[in-house]
């Protein structure tokens, strides 16, 4: 008999828990047919509604169900994290509680790595339907930029959900970063991964847990954690200006000397400044970026914090 986790990040997902249970119940057929096992684990990451209630009541139901929950909201990285510390299974699966992940491709993915030989099958929509254009486009930007500066393919469109092999949870589990990005994780381990793609399915019930800002804060993180180009950025910058400056001083003291023409016009002089201090702040700040990421590494506090392991 062999073990499927099944993991499921809950944030604030009451209406979902019970939902999304009974979506996976469908394929239990499947899966005995196959002579595996499930093993499902909510995690719940500092929920505030009935999420701890909601599963409470499917463990008295199912003893296949695990519940993990967190001291408060640590973020869906650690969530993911947690999941896999906790599942014991040979195969491990993450799906979203709000069912925007189908549990009914799952029979399809693991005949994938069970007869094709993957160590990972992952999920990517094919479109963005329901999602304000605004995000979508910035979201295609960041895809865009992201994949020029990382050596490590970032799949426009890539959903958290897919299932894995033993091995491919334990290279991920040896990363143990504290600034996670998944979605560069998992293209860092390597291994063979099958793509299967889905349309976009829309949350039914709860509401997203990702505003604009939060978006584009997991954005920055995600170029900081797998790239250090805007570093060398930064340092191109710092020449070219140096250069510029150069030709200038050069110009200047030619004229000055030569011609008996002193410099004059401070408000050009001011623009320069401004731009040239604008542009070191900036530098100063890219730098800081990456030592603050350095600093919470380096401190080594625990990515997330159990208050109930059942
Ligand atoms: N989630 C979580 N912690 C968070 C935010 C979200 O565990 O801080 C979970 C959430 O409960 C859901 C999944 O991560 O199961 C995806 O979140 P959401 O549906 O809000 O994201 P979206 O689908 O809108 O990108
Ligand atoms: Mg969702």
């Amino acid at each position: 008999m062999k073990l499927l986790s099944v993991i499921v990040p809950c944030y604030n997902e009451e209406e979902n828990v019970a939902d999304f249970y009974e979506e996976l119940m469908k394929t239990e057929e499947f899966f005995k047919g196959k002579d595996v096992d499930f093993e499902i684990i909510y995690i719940d990451d500092g929920s505030k509604d009935g999420t701890a209630k909601e599963v409470h009541k499917l463990i008295d139901r199912d003893n296949r169900v695990h519940f993990v929950s967190f001291s408060r909201n640590f973020g869906k990285e650690a969530a993911i994290y947690a999941g896999l510390q906790h599942a014991k299974g040979d195969y491990v699966v993450m799906l979203d509680a709000d069912l925007q992940d189908p549990p009914a491709l799952l029979p399809q993915m693991y005949s994938y790595i069970v007869n094709e030989g993957y160590d990972s099958v992952a999920t990517r929509r094919v479109d963005r339907k329901g999602e304000p254009p605004i995000r979508s486009f910035f979201a295609r930007r960041f895809y865009h930029l992201i994949n020029k500066m990382s050596k490590t393919e970032i799949v426009d469109g890539a959903r958290d959900y897919r299932l894995m092999t033993r091995r491919f949870v334990d290279a991920i589990l040896s990363m143990e970063e504290y600034n996670r990005f998944s979605k560069g994780i998992f293209g860092w381990v390597g291994f063979d991964t099958k793509w299967i793609e889905f349309e976009n399915i829309e949350r039914k019930k709860g509401e997203t847990k990702w505003s604009f800002w939060k978006l584009f804060i997991y954005a920055i993180d995600g170029i900081i954690a797998f790239s250090t180009v805007p570093l060398a950025i930064a340092s191109i910058i710092g020449t070219l200006f140096c250069a510029i400056a150069f030709v200038g001083i050069l110009f200047i003291l030619i004229r000055s000397l030569f011609w008996q023409d002193p410099t004059s016009g401070w408000p050009s002089m001011v623009c320069i400044i401004m731009l040239v201090s604008g542009v070191q702040l900036f530098c100063l700040g890219v730098v800081g970026q990456y030592l603050s990421k350095t600093y919470l590494e380096v401190k080594k506090r625990p990515m997330y914090l159990v208050k109930e392991d059942i």
